[in-house]
């Protein structure tokens, strides 16, 4: 079992808040498809013997290309990797780039999961964020998606946006509800460095919205999604039963996976790869044979670290067997002692030897998380 990721890295605007890799420069466009193409034809080998269950375009883009590119990757993929006929073929879209005629043809090329980038339902909102979208649009594009056949719909939203009320986000959450989608992604806001969010924070033109508006917006959606049939099976991710996204709970759950494109990482048990962030040293590097990524050899420490971090994320949780089995005593003992402590404290639950971070301790996971990793100095 394994995915493919296929990162898109253009964007026709940039979003105010967002820091993924991209270009809005579409000139390269033509180029990264054929260098998308050979580097899936040359890593086939890598997943020669595994079946593939998911493949996730995401980016960047992936609406902003033609039907034409979109479904040449699909057909890239199929001609060189053994996907599963069941396998969750997902697209990132933004609903400006959607309309009826278009998610017909996707969904009979195959695409059989849309992830929609919808973040508010209000205008102002979007209009802070410099999304290119409307509303009707968002909602319109659902619609369209649903009438062509898409029966797994995904959308994301954001909140603890600048001056957004608790009762701003109820209603974006409650639109979300009523669009009847399979899954939704909710994250808080952050500011990250380089984006003009972080450039308009820092110059005193946007506020941070206070921690505890933010925290109880959060407890706002889990409430109204779980009312609404939701399971809250990731701390950002809630789906309707058995909707969960298997490409991203491949990552929690410490599966194989390719990534390709500029930015992308790969995972294969044994090492993390990540293609260099560049579209021009991506191309270089395909074109003359050269290294286009760098590659990290998993020791015992990052894999329980990572083990931890991706479980704890879940309703999945860890498994104190399998600490045990596949790690050091040192990493057990360790695990032990953090797993009192937060017993104690009530911020874990423990069922069958599956340790979960309950309702109480979602609010301080990232705490939770960093406690039972364990980081030793280098000798
Ligand atoms: S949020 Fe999506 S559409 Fe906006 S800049 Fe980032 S990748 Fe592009």
């Amino acid at each position: 079992m394994a995915g493919i990721y296929i990162h898109i890295p253009f964007c026709r605007k940039r979003c105010h808040y967002c820091d993924f890799f991209k270009s809005t420069d579409f000139s390269f466009k033509s180029g990264i498809l054929a260098g998308l193409r050979k580097e899936l034809e040359s890593r086939a080998a890598e997943l020669a013997s595994d079946e593939i269950n998911t493949i996730y375009l995401g980016g960047g883009t992936p609406s902003a290309l033609l039907l034409d590119e979109l479904k040449d990757i699909l057909d890239t993929i199929r001609n060189n990797y053994l996907v599963s006929p069941e396998a969750e073929i997902t697209m990132e879209a933004n609903p400006d780039d959607l309309n009826q005629a278009n998610l017909t043809s996707l969904r009979q090329m195959g695409y059989n999961r849309l992830s929609m980038g919808i973040q508010s339902f209000a205008e102002s909102d979007l209009k802070l964020m410099n999304r290119r979208h409307g509303v009707m649009q968002a909602v319109q594009s659902v619609k369209w998606a649903k009438k062509a056949g898409f029966s797994n719909l995904s959308i994301d939203l954001i909140y603890g946006l600048p001056n957004q009320t608790l009762e701003d986000w109820e209603r974006n959450v409650r639109i979300a509800v009523e669009l009847d989608v399979q899954h939704i992604s909710a994250y808080n806001l952050t500011y990250h460095e380089g984006t003009v969010f972080y450039d308009q924070l820092k110059s005193g033109i946007l506020k941070e919205l206070p921690d505890e508006l933010s925290v109880q917006q959060f407890e706002l959606l889990i409430r109204i999604l779980k009312d609404a049939g939701f399971e809250h099976y990731e701390i950002s991710n809630f789906c309707k039963p058995g909707f969960y996204s298997q490409h991203n709970s491949s990552y929690w759950k410490n599966k194989k996976y390719l990534g390709i494109g500029p930015s992308a990482h790969s995972f294969d048990l044994d090492s993390r790869r990540w293609n260099v962030s560049s579209i021009a040293k991506y191309l270089h590097g395909l074109e003359n044979n050269e290294s286009y990524s760098e590659t990290e050899i998993l020791t015992e420490q990052d894999r329980y670290n990572d083990y931890i971090i991706t479980g704890l994320r879940t309703i999945w949780g860890i498994s104190e067997d399998y600490i045990r089995r596949e790690y050091s005593e040192k990493y057990f003992v360790h695990y032990q002692k953090i797993r009192e402590k937060y017993l104690k404290s009530g911020h874990i639950a423990i069922s069958s030897g599956t340790v979960t971070i309950n309702s109480n301790g979602l609010f301080i996971s990232d705490k939770i998380m960093a406690d039972f990793m364990l980081v030793e100095a280098a000798k």
